[in-house]
């Protein structure tokens, strides 16, 4: 997981047995549990949530097979992009990046962030209130029960990070970053050749 989690469950369960004197009153409840788990599977094949889980892609996007990547890329990068791990918050020397400059995908080098959208969100993760129009693919993902959307590269597929609604005016996005998941490129020098 990147970043805070902005929606909470909700405390206690609605379908915890209730304590009554009548006891044909908690089968009821287990009924009604059951009745609630079996509606969860259907959630994630609605029309809708289905066709959000789809990654979206650029054009021009490259299709390596993982051990090709693993090959490029040291392991803790490589874990990051195609494994969707999270790297520890307050652990890339990126957060700390406040050069001009552009962010690069750590895997294909697309640019995917400007110097001028990053911001200090407290975090301990690299945060931006915007990407590079059109450089990132977005998906639904359910790992924490409630939805969170998870967003990758769209020229390579490496998993970046996650965006929450919680980020500055005026757009209120945060996009909360692996570090790992990307290079810095300070201002006047050359971006790297994209990967192919
Ligand atoms: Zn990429």
């Amino acid at each position: 997981m990147v970043g805070r989690m902005i929606q909470e469950p909700p405390a206690g369960s609605p379908v915890e047995p209730v304590h009554t004197a009548n006891r044909s009153f908690v089968p009821m409840q287990r009924r009604n549990l059951l009745g609630l788990l079996a509606t969860l599977p259907a959630l994630a094949v609605l029309p809708g949530v289905a066709r959000s889980a789809e990654p979206s892609m650029t054009e021009d996007r490259i299709r390596k097979k993982p051990a090709e990547w693993r090959a490029l890329l040291p392991a803790d990068r490589y874990q990051v992009l195609f494994e969707e791990a999270t790297e520890r918050p307050f652990s890339s020397p990126l957060n700390d990046e406040k050069r001009a400059g552009t962010f690069v995908c750590a895997a294909c080098k697309q640019p995917l962030f400007e110097s001028a959208h990053k911001y200090d969100s407290g975090t301990g993760w690299p945060s931006f209130t915007q990407p590079i129009s059109g450089s990132m693919g977005t998906k639904k993902d359910f790992k924490l029960i409630w939805p969170r959307t998870e967003y990758h590269c769209a020229r390579c597929g490496g998993h970046q990070g996650h965006v929450f609604n919680d980020g500055p005016r005026p757009r209120g996005e945060r996009w909360c970053n692996n570090g790992l998941a990307l290079e810095f490129v300070p201002a006047g020098e050359p971006l790297p050749a994209l990967v192919q």
